[in-house]
C-alpha cells in the first residue's frame, strides 16, 4: 500500500482497523521524500530529511495517533530550527512551541522534524525568495509552487507530507494551494492563535491548513482553531465541529460572483475553468448571481502599504544581538550601529530589504498620512464591500489566482508582476474574512487551477460545505502529479 499517498482521515481509518501502523506510515513517507524531494525541494536544506526516521511515541488513545504534520518554517517549534528561511535567523531554535503546535501535540500529532520551505519571512508568491533556494512545482518542476507557503503546498501535493500548516498574510496558503492542486484554508482573522508565528504583518497574518482534501482541512482546523489568551487578536468565539459541515448539499446556497474578478489580467484558461466550476455549482443547486466589490482595484496597493509598514516594524527586532545571524567583524573595530547595519545588510535577502525600505518610507514623518493612514481608510471600504455582499450572499466565488503557476525566474526580477499574483487573495486578508482554495481543473499543459470560496467572518462552515460538495462531485482532488 502506498501510505504516503493517503489523506490523514484515510490513515486514521487504516490504523483504527489495525491495517497499518505509525512506523509503516513514517517508513513510507521517508521513502517518498527520498525519491522525490531532490526534485521538489519542499523541505529546507539545512536539516537532514533522514531525521524523519525518528519514530515518535505512539499515542493510541489520541485523536491523531502520532500522524505527522509538516510545519512552515515561520511557526515556532521547540528545539527545532525555525528560521523563516532567512539567513538572519540561521540556527534559531525557539525555546517554546507556538500555540498551534501545542494543540497539535495535545491531539497526538507528531511534528515532522524538518520544516517546509517558504519565501523569506513569507515575502513572496513563488518560494523563490528562500535563503535555502526555491521549491519546485510537483506538477512540472520548471514551474514555481506559489508562495509563500510553497514548501508546505508542494510537500502535500507530492505526497511528501500527510498534511501541513502554512500562513497567509495576502494569499500565502491559498495561492500555493491553487498552484499545487491541493486544498488551502485561510481562517477568519482571530480564529487561530498566532502565538509563536513569527510575525510578517500582524493585522493580516493567519495560520491555516494545506491538505489533500476538504475533510482533512476541516479536521486540522478543528484542532488548531480557538481562543488563546496569549494572542490578543484571537477571538473568543465557540469552535464548531467543522466536520459536521461536510455535507454534500449546496441546494439554495446563495453564491456571489464578483464581476471585478473576471476582467483584464485573468488567464483565459483560468477563466474558463472557474466558469465551469460555477456552472457545476449551479447544477448542484447553488443560486449564483453577479455581484460587485467596487473597491477591489485598490486591494493590491493598499495591501503593499499596510503589509510593508507592519513588516518593517516587525523586522526591527532582528539586529544580530538576540537572534540568529551576526555579522562577523572585528569587535574592537566595529561600533554597535555598524554591527546592526552589517548584520541586517548581510542577513536579509533582497525582497526583505525592499519591504523594510517601502514600509519605513510609508510610515515616516510627512508620508504617514498620505500613505499609511489613507491605506487604512481604503481598507475599511474594502471590508464594507464584503459586509454589503454578505447581507444577501452566503459565499463569494472567484479564481484563487489570475494565472496558473508561472515559470521559475519568470517574475523574480519584476516585483510588480509578482505582487499581482495576489490580486484575488489579498482582499480577504484586508477584510479579515475566511477563504479556501480547492482544485477545480487543469490547464492544457497540465497545471492545476484553484477555485476560491470566501465567506463572512467565522463562517468557515459555509466554506467547508460548498468546498466539500464541489470536491465530492468532481475528480480533481484525486489526480496526482507524476514525479
Ligand atoms: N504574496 C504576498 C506577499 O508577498 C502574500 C504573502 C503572504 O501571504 N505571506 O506579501
Amino acid at each position: 500500500m502506498e501510505l504516503a499517498k493517503l489523506t490523514c482521515h484515510e490513515l486514521l481509518d487504516l490504523i483504527g482497523a489495525g491495517k497499518t501502523s505509525l512506523e509503516d506510515i513514517f517508513d513510507d513517507l521517508r521513502k517518498r521524500i527520498g525519491q522525490t524531494d531532490h526534485k521538489v525541494r519542499a523541505y529546507v536544506r539545512n536539516s537532514q530529511t533522514e531525521n524523519a526516521d525518528v519514530c515518535p511515541e505512539i499515542c493510541a488513545q489520541s485523536i491523531l495517533k502520532g500522524i505527522p504534520v509538516t510545519i512552515k518554517d515561520n511557526i515556532c517549534t521547540e528545539g527545532l530550527n525555525t528560521e523563516c528561511c532567512s539567513r538572519i535567523l540561521s540556527g534559531f531554535r525557539p525555546p517554546y512551541d507556538a500555540t498551534v503546535i501545542r494543540k497539535l501535540k495535545e491531539a497526538g500529532a507528531s511534528i515532522f522534524p524538518v520544516k517546509a520551505n517558504m519565501d523569506e519571512f513569507a515575502f513572496g508568491s513563488s518560494t523563490e525568495n528562500s535563503y535555502f533556494g526555491p521549491t519546485r512545482n510537483p506538477w512540472d518542476v520548471k514551474y514555481v509552487p506559489g508562495g509563500s507557503s510553497g514548501g508546505s503546498a508542494a510537500a502535500v501535493a507530492a505526497d511528501e507530507a500527510v498534511w501541513a500548516l502554512g500562513s497567509d498574510t495576502g494569499g500565502s496558503i491559498r495561492q500555493p494551494a491553487a498552484f499545487c492542486g491541493v486544498v488551502g484554508l485561510k481562517p477568519t482573522y482571530g480564529r487561530v492563535s498566532r502565538y509563536g508565528l513569527i510575525a510578517f504583518a500582524s493585522s493580516l497574518d493567519q495560520i491555516g491548513p494545506l491538505t489533500k482534501d476538504v475533510r482533512d482541512s476541516a479536521l486540522l482546523t478543528n484542532i488548531i482553531a480557538g481562543y488563546d489568551p496569549r494572542d490578543s487578536t484571537s477571538v473568543d468565539v465557540e469552535v464548531p465541529d467543522y466536520t459536521g459541515a461536510l455535507v454534500k448539499d449546496v441546494k439554495g446556497l446563495r453564491v456571489g460572483i464578483p464581476k471585478e474578478y473576471f476582467v483584464e489580467g485573468i488567464d483565459p484558461e483560468v477563466k474558463r475553468t472557474v466558469e465551469d466550476a460555477i456552472q457545476k455549482l449551479k447544477d448542484l443547486g447553488g443560486i449564483c448571481k453577479e455581484i460587485s466589490l467596487p473597491h477591489t482595484r485598490y486591494a493590491v496597493p493598499v495591501y503593499y502599504i499596510i503589509a510593508t509598514a507592519e513588516a518593517s516594524s516587525n523586522l526591527a527586532r532582528f539586529d544580530g544581538v538576540q537572534y540568529g545571524y551576526r555579522s562577523l567583524q572585528d569587535k574592537a573595530k566595529t561600533s554597535l550601529i555598524e554591527m546592526y547595519a552589517r548584520t541586517r545588510g548581510e542577513g536579509f535577502g533582497q525582497e526583505a530589504k525592499r519591504r523594510i525600505l517601502l514600509g519605513t518610507f510609508a510610515l515616516s514623518h510627512g508620508y504617514y498620512d498620505a500613505y499609511y493612514l489613507r491605506a487604512l481608510k481604503v481598507r475599511t471600504l474594502i471590508k464594507r464591500d464584503f459586509d454589503d455582499v454578505f447581507k444577501d450572499c452566503d459565499c463569494v466565488i472567484t479564481p484563487t489566482s489570475p494565472t496558473p503557476a508561472f515559470k521559475i525566474n519568470e517574475r523574480i526580477e519584476d516585483p510588480l508582476k509578482m505582487y499581482l499574483s495576489d490580486l484575488y487573495t489579498i482582499s480577504a486578508n484586508l477584510a479579515g474574512i475566511p477563504g479556501i482554495s480547492i482544485p477545480c481543473g487543469f490547464t492544457k499543459s497540465g497545471l492545476p487551477v484553484g477555485l476560491q470560496i470566501l465567506a463572512g467572518s467565522f463562517r468557515e462552515e459555509t466554506l467547508f460545505r460548498a468546498a466539500y460538495t464541489y470536491e465530492q462531485s468532481t475528480p480533481w482532488h484525486l489526480q496526482k502529479p507524476e514525479l
